[in-house]
């Protein structure tokens, strides 16, 4: 089958217009983050939201009805790679996390009356949500193990359980919760998803999860990552998003998207990194040559854009596969990105901060946050070793053991079989000595 990861002139003129609102406008924005706050960031992204509206590329991830393009795989992951470089571009186009998974989550699962109340405004902007799976006292990834237990109650559901890392947790109206219904099915249809109104008696917001990305304690903003208690949260039975026992059917139909645009957002992140170790390359002299004369820097270089390509290629392959023959024939390749791209990041960041020296670790740069940004790549959404695990598994499924468990390729019993088939060939090679 031919590869094809060609997009129309058409598009590739919306990407462009996508790079130039990138330079003049997001770019500029980013170096003011701190001096703006939330509420004044808000404000100067809400002109460059209508542009992207007008442009018709608003929330592109989903389907036209629901007000998106129906773009497929390829022509968003092309764009998330634009889009990538900046953590503020995705707010200006509609397709920030967790919002934007959470939206595909209501547009596949969510009945009319959800998608009214939840879905709509969440789209135009006017309500915040989260994703709440992840438990302290759980392993994440398994979340087979998950404890957090919904109980029917009449017509009600009764939400008892512990959550942590809900990113925008604190800020979100609604949260889409992930708990056991059934605890004695099959270990994939125990958990369903809830919505749940953040007003909701009993849902607690112990604290926001200082990390990385946020080392000191703060409270309420924006991509901060919540603890939340639910004790004894009480709902309605139409707060049940999707079947009962559909919630990892479910949170599997948003993953895998998900992380295509992940993967190609990383590389817009990476590509920036790049650029950056190359220019530096040039300008920055030591022991008797540009930085870029030296073969280890030229080493660090090639790998990276070997890397990156490779990356890139897989990526839209991926992508190109989800689009031409659905979402799981393409679980291998998209278990594949998920580790590879998130090390991929990782390792051009990191060798754009030593080419930098003293100056990549230090805040004048951009490296520093997006080094903090790869290294959680390779924990959420499925930490690495899970995805290389899964990848394994399948590539295993490919193959078979030799019944006489000598290896296929043995060259003794290779010899001795090509023997008898070329007997007459031999006979007469040995005749002729
Ligand atoms: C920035 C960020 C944002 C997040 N946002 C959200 C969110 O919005 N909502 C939400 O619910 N969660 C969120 N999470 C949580 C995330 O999904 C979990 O951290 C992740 O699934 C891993 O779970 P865990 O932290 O419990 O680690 P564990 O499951 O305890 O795993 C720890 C380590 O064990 C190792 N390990 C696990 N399984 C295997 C295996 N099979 N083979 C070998 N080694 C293995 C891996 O090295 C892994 O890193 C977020 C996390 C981060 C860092």
């Amino acid at each position: 089958m031919t590869w094809d990861f060609c997009t129309e002139p058409e598009f590739e003129r919306k990407l462009e217009w996508m790079r130039e609102l990138m330079r003049s406008e997001i770019l500029p924005l980013e170096t003011l983050r701190g001096e703006l706050g939330w509420e004044g960031l808000q404000q100067a992204v809400t002109p460059l939201q209508r542009q992207v509206r007008d442009q018709g590329l608003w929330a592109a991830h989903l389907d036209p009805e629901l007000g998106g393009q129906g773009f497929g795989q390829v022509k968003l992951g092309l764009m998330h790679e634009v889009l990538g470089a900046s953590p503020i571009a995705p707010l200006v186009f509609g397709n920030a996390a967790p919002d934007s998974g959470n939206s595909e989550i209501l547009a596949l699962a969510g009945t009319p009356e959800q998608k009214d109340r939840y879905l709509h405004p969440l789209l135009a902007g006017d309500l915040k949500s989260a994703f709440s799976m992840t438990e302290p006292e759980t392993a994440g990834s398994d979340p087979t193990l998950l404890r957090t237990r919904a109980v029917r109650d009449g017509d009600d559901w009764v939400i008892n359980g512990h959550k942590w890392f809900s990113t925008n947790g604190s800020i979100a109206d609604f949260l889409i919760v992930m708990a056991v219904t059934d605890p004695e099915a099959r270990p994939h249809s125990r958990a369903s998803m809830f919505i749940v109104d953040a007003d909701t008696p009993g849902v607690e917001m112990v604290r926001d999860v200082a990390t990385m990305e946020h080392p000191y304690e703060s409270y309420g903003l924006y991509g901060n990552h919540a603890e939340i208690v639910y004790r004894d949260v009480r709902v309605p039975a139409s707060a049940l998003l999707g079947a009962e026992g559909a919630g990892f059917l479910i949170a599997q139909q948003r993953l895998y998207p998900g992380r295509i645009h992940h993967c190609m957002r990383w590389l817009g992140v990476a590509r920036r990194a790049f650029d950056m170790m190359c220019e530096r390359a040039l300008y920055r002299h030591a022991h008797g040559s540009a930085l870029g004369g030296h073969g280890v820097v030229q080493g660090w270089i090639a790998d990276s854009e070997a890397e990156l390509s490779a990356a890139r290629l897989m990526t839209l392959h991926a992508a190109w596969k989800m689009d031409t023959q659905g979402v799981l024939q393409a679980r291998k390749e998209i278990a594949l990105i998920k580790f590879y791209g998130a090390r991929v990041l990782h390792d051009v960041v990191d060798r754009a901060v030593q080419v930098h020296g003293g100056l990549g670790y230090s805040t004048d740069l951009p490296l520093e946050t997006m080094y903090r940004f790869a290294r959680a790549a390779r924990i959420y959404d499925g930490p690495d070793e899970v995805h290389r695990a899964s990848v394994a598994r399948q590539v295993l499924r490919g193959y078979r053991a030799p019944a006489d468990e000598v290896p296929t390729e043995f060259i003794p019993a290779r010899r001795e079989a090509a023997r008898q088939q070329f007997a007459e060939l031999l006979a007469s090679v040995t005749s002729n000595d």
